[in-house]
């Protein structure tokens, strides 16, 4: 059930859904998404579907990780400083860390926070910098960042992760309500910021503060 036939099957699948990026497939056929979930749900783990992580919130569909890490590398091999906020399970994190130099993922619900940092340090992932924090804040004192990929749907793109862009990086985020939400990529030029409507998006929503 984890076996790589199994994930193949999932490439394959990837593939058909549009992920065209061969170094995103790669690495979606090699990352162990079955340890980033509760064992009682591993033999779901290489179905394309979210699943549930506990503290009401889910690790995300595999179509929706390869998509936003394809859109976040556009055309680049690799990318330096990346923000992600919502680390979740820390799959999504999982997924960045070969592309990047240095990976910071936020989270803001704490026992998730402990989890993932436990996890993606176990498996060796020594470039994910997690922190428990309020991703709506960013992270000041690292930035400016490459790359900025947001896991959680907030009603309005918050300033302070535009103006934490470096110049020529992108962000990648889902915007809008519980029901309706467009995919947005959002790329920095000097002062300028362009914002490109990709797709329809489903992700829980983009929460203010830290909860113990
Ligand atoms: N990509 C993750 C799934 C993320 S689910 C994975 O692969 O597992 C979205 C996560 O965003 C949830 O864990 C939720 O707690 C977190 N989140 C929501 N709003 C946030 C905020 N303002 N700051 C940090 N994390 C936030």
């Amino acid at each position: 059930m984890t076996s790589q036939r199994t994930r193949d099957r999932l490439v394959q699948r990837l593939r058909d859904a549009g992920i065209t990026n061969e170094q995103v497939l790669a690495v979606m056929a090699t990352t162990p998404r079955h340890l980033f979930i509760d064992e009682a749900l591993a033999h779901h783990a290489y179905e394309d579907t979210p699943l549930p992580i506990g503290h009401g919130q889910t690790i995300s569909q595999p179509y929706t990780v390869a998509r936003m890490t394809e859109l976040l590398l556009a055309d680049q091999q690799r990318l330096g400083r990346v923000l992600e906020v919502g680390t979740g399970c820390g799959y999504q994190s999982a997924v960045l860390s070969p592309f990047v130099d240095q990976l910071y993922s936020v989270e803001r619900i704490e026992p998730l926070y402990q989890r993932a940092r436990n996890r993606l340090y176990d498996l060796r992932y020594r470039n994910v910098n997690c922190s428990l924090s309020d991703g709506g804040w960013g992270l000041p004192d690292k930035g400016p960042f490459d790359g900025i990929l947001v896991a959680a749907a907030p009603e309005v793109v918050p300033e302070t992760l535009k103006q934490q862009l470096a110049d020529g990086g992108r962000m990648v985020i889902p915007v809008g309500g519980r029901k309706k939400q467009r995919l947005l990529m959002i790329s920095r030029d000097g002062d300028e910021f362009v914002t490109r409507d990709l797709e329809d998006a489903l992700f829980v929503p983009f929460l203010a503060g830290v909860q113990r």
